[in-house]
């Protein structure tokens, strides 16, 4: 299977890396210059731990370099999808496989406006990593990555790139309920994100003050409330589950947390913005999540 990764950052990278090594045939296309010239020149530097190793990998600038593409993987932020979607279309034949593994929802929408809705897969990851320089990433999570169809059910293609990831050492589960998933990854994002960035506090640190608490419960009840509404099935508690994802990772800091310390855009669109969109759709009040989502949009402005 020849692989293209449309945005080869902090996970891109680690995806792209760990494929390589295993053998398999992948381009890293990226958009940020200096970061692909370090990979060419140096090679991908992963660290994990004490352990450091090169990888040397096909890294362009260039989408039209790697020719037509088998699967395609999006590993760019949401508010990037549009315009990496729109650039990927010439990687494409009949039957290429359009991906994404990025977080929040919207992005299969965003995808199945320029694509045929046949050649989409979904799925979440658990794994973790950060951007420490050009050609240069932290591995800094190993939970379990779930790949699944659209529609539910499983599939040939997808049980082909649950191996392939797999023999890569990325530990990978097919789904039959894949926007299940998406669904509970989203709850944890709801509930942590927003309310780390706004206030400054470490993940871990929610759970300190009943204010955090109170609006964390809120905010995820109010997304629990959609998500039931959409026929989505909720198996755990979820906010047990947003507890116990907080404590899990009591001294990080979230993502979006990093993009405020960092001034930089957040997506917050694909997150507690989606939840306002899912529920303004269906009628329902959502006041916590709207609230953040403007807090959280008006801050960004001034960046
Ligand atoms: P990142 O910012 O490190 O990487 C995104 C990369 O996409 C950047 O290098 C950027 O230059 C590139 N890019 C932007 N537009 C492009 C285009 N049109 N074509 C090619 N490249 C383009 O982000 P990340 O941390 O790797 O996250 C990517 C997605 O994965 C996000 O949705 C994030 O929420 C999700 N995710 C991240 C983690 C994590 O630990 N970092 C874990 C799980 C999920």
């Amino acid at each position: 299977m020849k692989m293209v990764i449309i945005g080869a950052g902090a996970m891109g990278s680690l995806f792209g890396g760990l494929l390589t090594l295993s053998g398999e045939d992948v381009w890293l296309v990226d958009t940020a210059k200096e970061h692909v010239d370090t990979m060419r020149s140096v090679g991908l530097t992963i660290e994990e731990g004490e352990k450091l190793q090169i990888i040397r990998v096909n890294a362009t600038t260039d989408v039209t370099s790697p020719g037509k593409a088998d699967l395609i993987l999006f590993f760019v932020k949401t508010y990037q999808t549009e315009k990496a979607v729109s650039d990927s279309l010439v990687l494409q034949k009949e039957d290429t496989i359009f991906l994404t593994l990025q977080n929040g929802l919207g992005n299969e929408e965003v995808i199945c406006k320029k694509v045929d809705r046949k050649k989409v897969m979904l799925g979440v990851t658990g794994q973790g990593a950060t951007l420490l320089g050009p050609g240069h990433i932290r591995h800094a999570g190993w939970g379990e990555t779930q790949i699944g169809e659209p529609e539910g059910g499983m599939s040939e293609r997808a049980n082909q790139i649950a191996q392939m990831f797999q023999k890569a050492g990325i530990s990978t589960r097919v789904s039959s309920e894949i926007r299940d998933l998406i669904w509970g990854k989203l709850f944890v994002n709801v509930g942590i994100n927003a309310l780390t960035a706004l206030t400054g506090l470490k993940n871990g640190q929610l759970l300190d003050y009943p204010e955090t608490v109170r609006l964390m419960e809120a905010l995820v009840s109010e997304a629990v409330a959609v998500a039931r509404r959409k026929g989505i099935r909720i198996e755990e508690d979820p906010i047990e589950k947003v507890r116990k994802a907080a404590e899990a990772t009591r001294e990080n800091r979230s993502s979006m947390g990093q993009d405020f310390d960092h001034k930089r855009r957040t997506e917050i669109d694909a997150i507690n913005g989606a939840v306002v969109r899912e529920a303004q759709r269906l009628g329902i009040s959502v006041p916590f999540n709207q609230a953040v989502s403007d807090l959280v949009k008006v801050i960004e402005k001034s960046f």
